[in-house]
């Protein structure tokens, strides 16, 4: 066995260290408005409106045009690739309108999960052929960063062997090409809430899962301050009977980060994965005043659902309550940017969505 390889050159290390940075600088985090075309259907479907381009151009409109103060919890947006070309009522391409505000345009990359024949229900994610040209023109037309999004489940056999080692080679895949290509790869592989688990088996299954995306970035040479990582809280199953304290939704998602992420990553962002709005803010901060373990990176937020829920509900497709829908974002935004520094208030930040929860079972995204 060779251990022969070279780094990325010093330029495009710093470039990558300087965006990955910039993402998850103190107080900010993502906005994943990267619904796929039928999930961004699911989302309309709950508020009455039709699935049409035109009203997802709209909707992701009113999102980007929000009052440029956003920037100051907002770091970084995860687009769909039809969003990354489409224009405001202006004229003027929303990417544009992202850049403006000083928040770095991202795009998810993967093309969604494909069956892994053999499993228990497990799946591997789709999109490597055609990446890296893919990269090389999304960085051309603006982004600096990308998403490709792994799942695993937690059964009684699963996740397996072959789904861990599969989802880590694919996502180090990935991560090669984004940064061979300018861009910032989000690695996130997600455990999903689904099932009646308790707190200590999603712990220990998101420390397996993370050894194996760690260990496979390490052998396809990914440059790990140029990395940022999207997990799961730790949290037990949608289904458990059992309930758990912020303060152990903290304490395990702490230990098990704390026991397999390198400290040369910059930073966390966790996705929302069906908690409620007020469940991820409340989550969030309990992880970052936590002291159960070192936590040698930021701990912030890259939520999809948890960001939107209360703007989809606000705005219902009407175009007079585009201002009701961003007073709700920029909300979900301070309260997570707080979060993200220890200093949410609980109970002080609800939204139109409050706790209504927004697990949906197998999610796709
Ligand atoms: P949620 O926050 O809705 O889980 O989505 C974040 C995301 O980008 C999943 O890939």
């Amino acid at each position: 066995m060779t251990t022969y390889f070279s780094y990325p050159e010093p330029a495009l290390r710093e470039e990558l260290r300087r965006i990955a940075n910039a993402i998850v600088a103190p107080g900010k985090g993502i906005l994943a408005a990267d619904e796929s075309v039928s999930t961004m259907g699911k989302r309309l479907a709950d508020i009455n409106v039709e699935n049409t381009e035109e009203n997802r151009r709209k909707y992701r409109q009113l999102l980007f045009t929000a009052d440029k103060t956003v920037a100051e919890n907002i770091s970084g947006v995860i687009l769909f690739h039809e969003t990354l070309y489409q224009k405001a009522d202006d004229g003027t391409p929303l990417v544009n309108l992202i850049k403006e505000r000083g928040i770095i345009p991202g795009i998810k990359v993967d093309k969604g999960v494909v069956p892994l024949m053999g499993s228990e229900g497990e799946s591997t994610t789709q999109g490597l052929d055609d990446l890296s040209q893919r990269c090389a023109q999304y960085k051309k037309d603006g982004c600096d960063f990308a998403k490709w999004r792994c799942v695993l489940k937690i059964g009684k056999n699963t996740p397996s062997y072959q789904g861990m080692l599969e989802n880590a080679n694919v996502l180090a895949r990935y991560a090669s090409i984004c940064q061979m290509n300018g861009l910032v790869p989000i690695v996130e592989p997600e455990v999903l809430p689904d099932g009646d688990h308790d707190l200590d088996r999603a712990q220990k299954v998101t420390e397996t899962v993370l050894a194996f995306v760690y260990k496979a970035l390490n052998d396809h040479h990914v440059y790990l301050e140029g990395t940022l990582l999207k997990p799961n809280m730790v949290t037990a199953g949608q289904s458990c009977p059992k309930k758990y304290t912020p303060q152990e939704v903290a304490k395990a998602t702490v230990v098990a980060l704390s026991r397999t992420m390198p400290a040369a990553v910059p930073g966390v962002t966790f996705l929302s994965g069906g908690q409620s709005e007020e469940e991820a803010s409340v989550h969030l901060d309990a992880i970052n005043k936590s002291t159960d373990a070192k936590k040698p990176w930021a701990l912030t937020f890259s939520y999809g659902r948890a960001l939107q829920a209360s703007v989809l509900r606000a705005w219902g497709g009407k175009d007079e309550n585009v201002k009701a829908g961003q007073e709700q974002l920029m909300m979900r935004a301070k309260a997570n940017g707080n979060a993200s520094l220890g200093k949410c208030e609980w109970g002080s930040c609800k939204g139109f969505a409050g706790d209504a929860g927004l697990f949906i079972k197998d999610h796709a995204y």
